[in-house]
């Protein structure tokens, strides 16, 4: 399996720190708002390499944090009259909604900022300790020159960022040493969220929160260091800086970016307000499509968001569960007889599809070449795979389909009982309702399901509900 390392600028072979083990640490969002489908990009991407390598067999430790402590954050309280935890929480708990609409599982680990400030502290009084960061009046700063390998992971001369950085020095930072010098620690203003430290009350910079969580949750090597290709400077760059002063070790082994996503060809903002949450489009689409979209194109290259892509990937994806749903039906009207031996041939050319898929994969995940072995599979099921066969051979056809999506963590076979099952759920949270006398709620939730064609009954025994 090769990656392709920011750090070498070339495809690598993936050997592990330990056998048959992933350590990887995705960058997570800063949680003011609901994610955007920026962020949701490497939250697909980063998944799916996860999925894969789970296929190869290796067992993943996938942490991801959440930077719950942030300007935007503040600001966003100020404006609500709230705190900055009610905040956080909030948006943590739709971002985790959004993840699981969009079949990102949950990681093994997803940290918070605000729960490992000890860790953080602890940290900053290494680099301190070993002359790495000093202290002006209550901030801690990090002394980027006395890091002979900084700029390595994004290639940047550090002589030509100090000369262009000098100009950019502004009142209040020429406390600093050098202008490339960053915060690991920043004294607490008027209410702000702030911790005791050594150094004063404050709260942690950025950058070493995420070096922090990746070590005590993955040590202090890990196999894999990923985000979006705006966080390799300075975000990732600080992170090795710290942690590679901190523990004398390689932080890192492999980086991997996923590159930007744009609408209309333009890049996405929200000053230029060409600006789309996961929740909006939501609204329109299954959010099965927006996962597909984004796996239609390699993750390194930039992305373009419009209305047509959207709609072709809708059209591709049902292409696929139809054929999955049309295998189906010939499965269980089909003969229970053993394979043919013509049958074993067909099978034969099914793992070859399979094998395509897997080396796309291991090409640096190229999912968009694997998304073409999956059709040329669906193609050869759609020509050749009739009422003729036998269940054996349909139904393993089938399950190929499938099981290739669900590496991308893509969805193929709609269950009729899952949607029992969310039906369920809302029948019980319209009773819970009106329990607690919220009929607004209760009608809102009636009114759902009857926009999804599904008809509730009072009835004497409870609760019974029918398809229109
Ligand atoms: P943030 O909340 O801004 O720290 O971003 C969380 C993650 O989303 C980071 O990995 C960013 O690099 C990534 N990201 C933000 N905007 C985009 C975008 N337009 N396209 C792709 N990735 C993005
Ligand atoms: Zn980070």
């Amino acid at each position: 399996m090769k990656i392709y390392n920011t750090q070498s600028k070339q495809k690598e072979e993936f050997v592990p720190l330990v056998p048959g083990k992933v350590s990887m640490y995705v960058c997570g969002p800063t949680v003011y708002n609901f994610i955007h489908i920026g962020n949701a990009r490497p939250m697909i991407v980063f998944d799916t390499v996860r999925r894969y390598m789970e296929h190869k067999g290796y067992e993943v430790n996938f942490v991801s944090n959440f930077t719950d402590v942030d300007d935007k954050i503040i600001a966003k309280a100020i404006e609500e009259g709230v705190s900055a935890q009610e905040i956080s929480e909030r948006y943590i708990k739709e971002c985790k909604k959004d993840m699981a609409a969009m079949n990102v599982k949950p990681a093994t680990t997803h940290p918070l900022a605000t729960q490992e400030i000890d860790g953080m502290i602890e940290m900053i009084a290494t680099l301190i300790e070993k002359g790495y960061a000093y202290d002006v009046d209550g901030t801690v700063y990090f002394r980027t020159r006395k890091f002979d390998e900084y700029g390595k992971l994004s290639h940047k001369n550090l002589e030509d960022l100090r000369s262009g950085n000098r100009s950019l020095l502004v009142t209040g930072e020429d406390q600093k040493e050098d202008p490339l010098d960053f915060v690991l620690w920043k004294p607490k203003k008027e209410g702000e969220p702030s911790w005791p430290s050594p150094w004063g009350d404050g709260r942690p910079g950025w950058h070493i929160e995420c070096s922090v969580m990746a070590k005590r949750y993955l040590g202090e090597e890990i196999d894999i260091h990923a985000g979006g290709e705006d966080l390799i400077f300075p975000h990732h760059e600080n992170e090795i800086a710290q942690s590679e002063c901190c523990n004398g070790k390689t932080f890192a082994r492999y980086w991997m970016h996923n590159g930007f996503l744009n609408i209309d060809n333009r890049k996405m903002s929200k000053s230029l307000g060409n600006f789309f949450t996961v929740r909006e489009i939501a609204e329109k689409y299954d959010l099965q499509v927006l996962r597909f979209f984004m796996l239609s194109a390699h993750y390194r290259s930039p992305l373009n968001f419009s209305a047509e892509l959207m709609e072709s990937a809708k059209n591709a994806l049902e292409r696929i569960r139809n054929a999955v749903s049309n295998l189906k039906y010939l499965q269980e009207a089909a003969s229970a007889e053993e394979m043919t031996a013509d049958e074993q041939a067909m099978l034969a050319e099914v793992k070859s599809f399979e094998t395509k898929f897997d080396e796309a994969m291991d090409d640096d995940f190229n999912t968009a070449d694997a998304i073409a072995a999956v059709f040329e599979l669906v193609k050869y099921a759609n020509t050749n795979v009739t009422s003729a066969n036998t269940a054996a051979l349909t139904g393993a056809v089938k399950e190929a389909i499938i099981r290739l999506c669900d590496i991308l963590g893509i969805i193929a076979e709609v269950k009729e009982e899952l949607l029992d099952d969310e039906i369920e759920k809302l029948i019980e949270e319209r009773q819970a309702a009106r329990k607690a006398k919220n009929f607004a709620r209760a009608d809102e939730i009636r009114n759902e399901l009857l926009e999804k064609g599904i008809v509730l009954l009072d009835t004497r025994e409870g609760v019974k509900w029918k398809r229109a």
